[in-house]
């Protein structure tokens, strides 16, 4: 739908999204943005209680996974390196080694619980809600509102619209790994979505994750590195339904919302992007 170069868009889940008019451009100035504060002195994860600890795992480097005790989920962990990184390594997730090793232990994990639904999620930088500097990937049950609530889609109706949007966007594609296509979309700006390539088989390898999820995360933090020198903070969430991946995507924070976006939260409006998918996209593929 284009309106005085205002170009909308249905959004998996139902919200629109709106931008053009006379912003058109990438913008690269944040200087909003800090640094990630990293403290092993006060890090509550360098030296973890007995009772918290639920595994440890040497690869060489060692991991755990901790119990998370403040959640309102039924089942929640956290998997953490044993010791703080500095805020290079942190910010690309240690590269594609580190971050396979996570997903490893991830699918390790899924395979042994029962639950349906579950959600690997990671914060990187304070804008992403990143509150402790140490690296920690979430791993959750989020089954709070049953699938068969009238107000949510969930389950494999969610996945569906995910899937058909990024069928019919094949030209918002960022780029293809052995398993895993990346494509522009979504409620933020910079935002993209992971699928499998066959999207309703899944897939349980990580390492075809592991590979998309590192080449997008060292393409934003070249492309969008802010005028002020700081790669995006970001998020990463994974949908894990019967102990698969389904789809997830990778969230840079480029600007902030707004009253406007909120009311879209409500049904009132779209919720504006300072520029399209489609310039992310150009952008990012600029001279390649
Ligand atoms: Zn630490």
């Amino acid at each position: 739908m284009e309106e005085n170069n205002i170009v909308v868009t249905q959004q998996p889940g139902g919200i629109c999204t709106a931008a053009g008019g006379t912003r058109k451009t990438v913008k690269l100035s944040r200087p909003w943005q800090t640094r990630i504060k990293i403290n092993p002195e006060t890090c509550p994860f360098e030296k973890p209680e007995e009772q918290e600890i639920v595994k440890t795992y040497d690869f060489g480097g060692v991991w755990m996974r901790l119990k998370n005790l403040y959640t309102p989920f039924p089942y929640h962990e956290l998997i953490v390196p044993e010791t703080c990184w500095d805020e290079e390594r942190l910010r690309s997730l240690g590269g594609i080694v580190e971050l396979v090793t996570a997903l490893d232990i991830a699918v390790k994990v899924i395979e042994e619980r029962s639950e349906n639904k579950i959600i690997m999620g990671v914060h990187v930088g304070p804008l992403a809600g990143q509150n402790q500097g140490h690296l920690h990937y979430h791993l959750l049950s989020p089954d709070l509102a049953k699938d068969e609530s009238p107000l949510l889609l969930g389950g494999r109706a969610s996945e569906d619209e995910v899937h058909g949007y990024t069928q019919s966007n094949e030209h918002l594609t960022i780029l293809e790994s052995s398993g895993v296509k990346v494509v522009a979309g979504g409620h933020r700006v910079g935002q993209c979505f992971l699928v499998p390539k066959e999207p309703f088989a899944g897939i349980t390898a990580s390492g075809s994750l592991g590979e998309s999820l590192s080449r997008v995360i060292d393409l934003y933090a070249e492309r969008f590195r802010s005028t002020e020198g700081f790669a995006p903070d970001y998020m990463i969430g994974l949908m894990f339904r019967e102990k698969k991946f389904r789809y997830g995507f990778y969230l840079p924070i480029l600007n902030h919302w707004g009253t406007t976006e909120y009311f879209a939260l409500f049904g009132e409006e779209p919720v504006i992007l300072p520029w399209s998918h489609e310039v992310t996209v150009g952008h990012l593929q600029r001279n390649q």
